[in-house]
């Protein structure tokens, strides 16, 4: 169960790329992994060979279409375990996974003074949604706090979890300090009070094995360009009894049965969800993307990133001055760090100087940061492509940055 991060590199051609002619280090992976060839040479060919409209098309490029994008929604059921296809939506990225369910799900259940529940640590797309719809419910957002080291406070949901709460929306994995949240935990406290939960998945699909039904998750987002697939394309798992019982939220072609004007009757699931074309070629990226990640393994792929992460947290934690955010035990591969009397920009502007690509700022996660009491963070995030050499020259990097400032 390992995995040789040397040749799976082959199969990423910009991480050969040079940036201001030194190698690309690349540790931005939380914002967006890279996408393999497997992925982009299957995009072009259908490009190539197979481009036209899904669904409905009688001639063979429709049907090969469809047929591609059909196969992709299969293979997105079977990694997520979801008991039927029809419960995977296709959307645009998570962040539109969240303000479908926000939308649609808050019409149907949401009234002036219902309650949602997000956390501390969630990004603003598992927040903003929910804010938009309490302003326009008149229902009030509830948060469950973390503490110092980046771990949410669980026994905090006791109290939190009313008659009146209606969701809870929480991160897997937090995008700023790499907390790994106990879902299941969390969910079954949530069901036993009767709150349906939605998992924002965006930093845990790409790590770990997630099983919808063993979860029994309600709602579940993720992005396909954070598992090393295309941009543009994301999913929402929904159990059935909630989609089929939510009212569409866009409309437009294809979400339609029939059509008159004076009444429109909507298509069954998945189609219910998903107005317009659909971004088929891209989701079939999706689906060579999962291939390809199958093929590697996710028990393989999160062993060697602990490993890179151990490694990383030791000589991070031997750098004088330099503080790490996010200290949770139960951690992925992602570093947020400060070092004091350096901002943050400057870090990574003097960084990128030296080809390594690390992401600066809020991490769209202002909460974390005010939690803190500060302006942001430097985060490095490791994926399985990524080695310990790699590692080294980020330290070597910081320390040329630290005696620069020194
Ligand atoms: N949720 C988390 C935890 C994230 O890290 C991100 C992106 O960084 C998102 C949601 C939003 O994903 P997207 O921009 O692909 O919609």
């Amino acid at each position: 169960m390992s995995l040789d991060p040397i040749k799976l590199r082959q199969d990423f051609p910009i991480l050969s790329e040079k940036i201001y002619g030194k190698p690309l280090v690349y540790f931005d992976n939380a914002a967006t992994t890279q996408t393999p060839t497997q992925v982009t040479d299957v995009m072009v060919e259908y490009y190539n060979k197979y481009n036209s409209n899904i669904h409905r098309g009688v001639h063979y490029l429709s049907n090969k279409s469809t047929e591609g994008a059909e196969n992709a929604r299969i293979k997105v059921q079977k990694f997520i375990n979801a008991a039927h296809s029809h419960e995977v939506i296709f959307t645009a990225g998570t962040t539109e996974s969240v303000n479908l369910v926000a939308n649609s799900f808050g019409e149907c259940y949401i009234s002036e003074g219902d309650e949602v529940i997000v956390s501390e640590m969630e990004h603003h797309s598992n927040i903003v949604p929910w804010q938009m719809l309490c302003q326009r419910k008149k229902a009030s957002l509830k948060v469950l706090p973390f503490n110092d080291n980046g771990e949410l406070m669980i026994e905090k949901l006791d109290e939190l979890i009313t008659d009146r709460t209606k969701i809870l929306a929480v991160n897997h994995i937090s995008n700023s300090l790499g907390t790994i949240n106990p879902i299941k935990e969390i969910i079954d406290f949530a069901h036993s009070k009767n709150v349906p939960v939605l998992i924002d998945a965006a930093q845990s699909i790409q790590h770990k094995k997630i099983d919808v039904q063993a979860l029994d998750a309600d709602f579940l987002a993720f992005s396909g360009h954070k598992l090393y697939g295309p941009t543009g394309v994301g999913v929402l798992y929904g159990k059935e009894k909630f989609l089929n019982e939510m009212p569409p939220w866009q409309g437009g072609g294809e979400m339609i049965q029939e059509v008159t004007f004076e009444k429109t009757t909507y298509n069954e699931l998945p189609f219910k969800f998903e107005a317009g074309t659909p971004n088929y070629i891209d989701i079939i990226g999706l689906g060579a993307a999962i291939d390809y990640v199958e093929a590697i393994g996710l028990d393989a792929i999160d062993a060697y990133e602990q490993e890179l992460l151990a490694y990383a947290t030791e000589k991070f934690n031997a750098i004088p001055n330099l503080k790490i955010y996010g200290t949770a035990k139960n951690k992925t591969s992602v570093i947020s760090f400060l070092v004091e009397g350096i901002h943050f920009y400057d870090m990574g502007m003097l960084l990128d100087q030296m080809g390594i690509a690390v992401r600066t700022g809020t991490h769209c996660t202002e909460p974390v940061m005010q939690h803190f009491g500060i302006e942001g963070t430097v985060r490095a995030s490791f994926a399985f492509y990524n080695t310990k050499e790699e590692i080294d020259a980020l330290l070597a990097g910081i320390e040329k940055v630290c005696k620069m400032f020194g």
